[in-house]
């Protein structure tokens, strides 16, 4: 993908707790395209205490999606920054039809072609991920309690800095998100295939995080 071919948006696509965050980190090690999370781009203007944070706090932390609007006006202010020239990776965008209709609109816009990877995670596994996932606030490194544990007990190995939840990461809200999921972001699988984005399905779960990594990095090096 960064070898004179067309610029690319990957789309990595997948419920929550599925490892988008996970691989488009890991991803960096292969290609540079800069990672766009709608959630962290969110959660950003949350601890900033802003306008916009204020707007879509109560909405995150009860596990339902912020207005289309709001997140297509986001990305697409994303897009115009300089270090999208190679392409980007989305995670947790678009979610809905209507993100998806502005989406394919925008990348049309910046020459991007978008690029589906599904990541394919069963629903008990999920909960079972996103109840016990940490996160480093400082360096954003991921952790699972029983796949991915810290060296030390609620201290990130990279930097010492004390572990949090997310605070959409318990039990009910995980419901009401995976409904979410089902309800408007599924839906989106067909409307991927019949629009004939290029489309991969890898599984979620079976070889560990470094295992589907290599896969996705070969789907996309080698022009996928
Ligand atoms: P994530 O970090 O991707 O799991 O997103 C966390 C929360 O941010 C979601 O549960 C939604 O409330 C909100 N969010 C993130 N991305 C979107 C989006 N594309 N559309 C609507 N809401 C979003």
């Amino acid at each position: 993908m960064n070898n004179g071919g067309p610029r690319k948006a990957l789309i990595l696509f997948g419920s929550p707790g599925s490892g988008k965050g996970t691989q488009a980190k890991l991803l960096k090690s292969c290609w540079s395209a800069p990672h766009v999370s709608t959630g962290d781009m969110l959660r950003a203007h949350i601890e900033a205490g802003d306008e916009l944070g204020l707007e879509v706090r109560a909405v995150m932390q009860a596990g339902m999606l912020v207005p289309d609007d709001l997140v297509n006006r986001l990305v697409e202010k994303r897009l115009l920054q300089d270090d999208t020239q190679a392409g980007v990776v989305l995670d947790g965008y678009p979610r809905t039809l209507q993100q998806a209709e502005t989406l394919g609109e925008t990348l049309g816009r910046h020459g991007l072609a978008p690029v589906v990877i599904h990541l394919k995670v069963d629903y008990n596994e999920i909960i079972s991920r996103l109840s016990g996932r940490r996160q480093c606030p400082l360096c954003g490194t991921l952790y699972n309690l029983t796949t991915n544990p810290p060296k030390v007990n609620g201290i990130c190995d990279k930097d010492g800095t004390l572990l949090v939840t997310r605070p959409d990461d318990s039990e009910a809200v995980i419901r009401q998100r995976l409904e979410e999921y089902d309800h408007q972001t599924r839906p989106l699988l067909e409307y991927f295939r019949r629009a004939g984005v290029p489309f991969y399905e890898v599984d979620g779960i079976d070889d560990g995080p470094q295992a589907i990594s290599t896969r996705i990095c070969r789907l996309v090096t080698q022009g996928g």
